[in-house]
């Protein structure tokens, strides 16, 4: 008998998904992992066919016409860039870097469950710091740290509770810090708070030797299915980062993608504002039938049923699936079990929520 390694199981076990056929035929609208609702731009799509004429060639091991790209959309130096294989695969390099078993790794109490697979691939010791009213708390983090902290991974927004830290929060934490400990600031939603956010957090990270900032092309880009994210990093991690990245991680159609993104950042802006119109606009109307919203800056939200526990929670779950075809994600950590997410779709899409929604309140009476 093989033993299955529980503690790399059990995250994924944390958000519940439907996978049922769906009873009235519908067609399903998954709203339940935060990606966009539109297809690639254009411009992009035509990269991407081009791209595919080439696919018999490897694409640039150091993606360097997309971290040229990068550099200069942010204000960066393109050599502390590095791509990846979303980012997801360089918070593990990160962590590999970094941690060994039985370091603390911290994060905030309702963090990013993949900070948690990180920690628990290295054999590292999750830490998590209390937050107040699903925010992080940066005395907490502080508060927190040992000598044997070796990382704090912070997502902000975060996921999934949607919530943001101000940048002079950001700037405590970052200032507050011991020289031993690395900071990782996980902008994956940045573009759905503001491109000036962004900008500001790179700037912050900019002269300090301890900070790395992530950031996606699945989210606001639209390209999760490709899979590219990148670090902005101190100089003197580069060596070390690409030592336990793969060579050929970010492929070549990925790389076609995201820098046409990058050239296309008019269609880019308007997908995120009409999101963001969206995202107020629902849950106004979902405050107005008795659901409430934490306050968002990123492409879904974070609900719970006014005055109802867990019960109504999963009921509403099941609800949104049988009777729409609407997917969304069960968040079940401690502590967040009354709650439920969902991303923001297209405005008919989200109609078709809202109406979904009011139906399950008129038969809660
Ligand atoms: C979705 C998400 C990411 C992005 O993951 P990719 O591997 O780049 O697709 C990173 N951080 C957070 C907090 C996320 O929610």
């Amino acid at each position: 008998m093989t033993a299955t390694p529980r503690s790399y199981l059990e995250p994924l076990n944390l958000r519940g998904r439907i996978s049922a056929p769906q009873p009235k035929g519908l067609p399903l609208v998954n709203l339940g992992f935060n990606e966009l609702p539109y297809g690639p731009s254009p411009k992009v799509a035509a990269a991407i066919a081009q791209a595919t004429a080439q696919v018999a060639s490897y694409g640039t091991p150091l993606c360097d016409g997309l971290r040229d790209r990068l550099a200069q959309a942010n204000g960066l130096d393109a050599d502390r860039i590095i791509c990846g294989n979303g980012s997801e695969e360089l918070l593990d390099v990160i962590a590999r870097n970094f941690v060994r078993p039985g370091d603390e790794v911290l994060i905030s109490a309702y963090g990013y469950i993949q900070f948690q697979m990180v920690a628990a691939r290295q054999g590292a010791t999750l830490v998590k710091a209390p937050e107040t009213d699903f925010t992080t708390n940066v005395d907490a983090l502080l508060g927190a740290v040992t000598a044997q902290t070796r990382l704090v991974f912070l997502a902000n927004p975060n996921n999934p509770t949607g919530t943001v830290l101000p940048l002079s929060e950001l700037a405590r934490l970052v200032e507050g810090m011991p020289p031993h400990v690395v900071v990782v600031l996980d902008l994956a939603y940045g573009e759905f708070t503001g491109l000036d956010h962004c900008a500001d957090v790179h700037a912050l990270a900019d002269n300090r030797k301890n900070v790395i900032v992530t950031r996606t092309f699945s989210k606001a880009y639209g390209l999760a299915g490709l899979r590219c994210g990148w670090a902005h990093a101190p100089l003197a991690m580069m060596p070390s980062l690409y030592a336990a990245r793969g060579m050929g991680s970010v492929n070549r159609l990925a790389q076609a993608a995201a820098t046409a993104a990058l050239a296309d950042m008019e269609v880019v802006k308007a997908r995120v504002a009409e999101i963001v119109s969206e995202r107020d606009r629902v849950a106004a109307a979902l405050a107005g039938i008795g659901i409430a919203a934490l306050p968002s800056g990123t492409n879904f939200l974070l609900v719970r049923v006014d005055g109802r526990g867990a019960e109504a929670a999963e009921a509403l779950v099941v609800h949104f699936f049988e009777d729409a075809g609407i997917i969304v994600s069960r968040t079940r950590e401690a502590g967040l079990e009354d709650w439920l997410r969902f991303s923001l779709g297209t405005p008919d899409q989200n109609d078709l929520l809202l109406r979904s929604a009011q139906s399950f309140m008129g038969r809660l009476g």
